[in-house]
């Protein structure tokens, strides 16, 4: 029994410590850390299992700006196919690579040898995760501390920065997501289709780095409220940032 409860607590301090720029926000940001809400259990033949973890705050305390509908269904029901379908594909993974396997991370580490369907749902566990905890109730306003400083630097004003931010949120053709990465110290923008991250380890990625921020343009992310709209859903989630979690994850990728 002491084996076994050593080995769950073993088991935690892992989770937190192997998910990289992610688990460095758990440290600094108690309340909004993306690591708590990366949940996941070792099974006893040491496969891993993800779950979804819960929003950090209500459904409804997005609204006005995000609807409470969208936020259940998008958090119920999309995320939820995501993590049950990441664990359906990692049954099908050769043992003896599925026993180096405990974290998003080491998936994402690996990606290039990873059928399509882990790449797909991993990508889709680890970017909604990432999601929630980039936006808060009462969120917005302009970005903080170092993160403000860089991306002054790198693009002269907040105001330009928005701008061409949106123009890849905009741009991306279908279903995808737009970014702001890190890489080296070195901020940049832009939009990787279906459920890519940025820190996937694959040759054809059009944008490489640690995310800093992330949106959802997939039209499930907006559908309910905004329709066809896509700009109308980008202007509401500049009133939901959560500047402190971007400014965490700026901060510890470096
Ligand atoms: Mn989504």
């Amino acid at each position: 029994m002491d084996n076994e409860n050593s080995r769950r607590d073993f088991i935690k301090k892992s989770a937190a410590l192997t998910l990289g720029a992610i688990a460095a926000t758990a440290v600094v940001n108690k309340t909004l850390a993306a690591t708590e809400f990366i949940e996941k259990e070792i099974l006893a033949d040491g496969a891993v299992k993800f779950n979804l973890p819960k929003l950090p705050y209500e459904y409804d305390a997005l609204e006005p700006h995000i609807d409470k509908l969208t936020m259940e269904i998008h958090h119920d029901k999309h995320h939820q196919a995501y993590v049950t379908n990441l664990n359906k594909a990692l049954e099908t993974i050769d043992p003896n690579v599925l026993k180096n396997i405990s974290s998003l991370d080491d998936i994402f580490g690996m990606m290039d040898k990873m059928p399509v369907a882990v790449r797909n749902n991993a990508g889709g566990h680890s970017n909604h995760s990432l999601f929630w905890t980039l936006m808060k109730p009462h969120g917005g306003g302009i970005p903080t501390d170092k993160l403000a400083e860089a991306i002054n630097a790198t693009y002269g004003s907040f105001e330009e920065f928005k701008k061409q931010f949106a123009d890849a949120a905009m741009k991306r053709f279908g279903s995808g997501w737009a970014w702001l990465v890190v890489n080296k110290g070195k901020l940049s923008i832009g939009s990787t289709a279906n459920q890519d991250n940025p820190s996937m380890h694959l040759d054809a990625l059009e944008i490489k780095g640690t995310p800093v921020l992330a949106l959802d343009v997939w039209e499930h992310a907006y559908y309910l409220k905004n329709q066809n709209r896509r700009a109308d859903y980008i202007n509401s989630f500049w009133n939901v940032v959560n500047w402190e979690t971007a400014n965490n994850l700026f901060t510890s990728a470096k």
